[in-house]
């Protein structure tokens, strides 16, 4: 089984792309950020046979974290291997979020904190007229994919232009009854 690339499978296995695929990095038709997430799955295919059958759409890169979008079909053989995330970490030197591709920004978000709970998402405006949405998770620290919120809050901002704010419900009922 191959997966379907923004490359093709050939460049993304050897590492080195092909005329054609040279040229639509060079025009912006695809970014740097598809081309290692392409040779990441690809490569790793072999060994994690869950890659071996998804299509990755788009895939985003800030800060060394990256946000790859696959076909919403493909989440759950995603999830169902809990090592698929931290083979692709170590394979790009940073931190993976999975998501499926296309949807309301709600299901990008629950996405982006699976296996945590998104409890609330809210848009607010700061005094300044900036507009933020700020989204509520249980109280439950142990969750590895919240923590890093800096890495997050900007992955989130290149994938979506979503300008990300988290609160835990804890936060949340401090600042009410303080
Ligand atoms: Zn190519």
């Amino acid at each position: 089984m191959q997966p379907k690339l923004p490359i093709c499978f050939f460049d993304a296995k050897t590492g080195i792309l092909c005329g054609n695929c040279e040229a639509r990095l060079a025009k912006g038709e695809i970014s740097q950020a598809e081309v290692d997430a392409s040779k990441a799955v690809a490569q790793l295919s072999d060994k994690v046979v869950e890659l071996g059958k998804v299509t990755l759409k788009r895939a985003y890169e800030a800060k060394g974290g990256y946000v790859l979008e696959f076909d919403p079909s493909d989440l759950a053989a995603l999830r169902s291997n809990p090592m698929l995330v931290e083979e692709l970490e170590n394979h790009l030197k940073g931190r993976v979020w999975v998501v499926g591709a296309g949807g309301s920004e709600r299901k990008f978000l629950e996405d982006i904190f699976f296996p945590a709970k998104v409890l609330t998402v809210n848009t607010v405006y700061l005094p300044d007229g900036e507009k933020k949405t700020k989204v509520i998770v249980p109280a439950r620290r142990s969750e590895r994919r919240i923590g890093d919120f800096d890495k997050l809050r900007e992955a989130v901002m290149r994938a979506r232009g979503i300008d990300l704010l988290v609160e835990t419900e804890r936060e949340v009922a401090a600042s009410l009854y303080s």
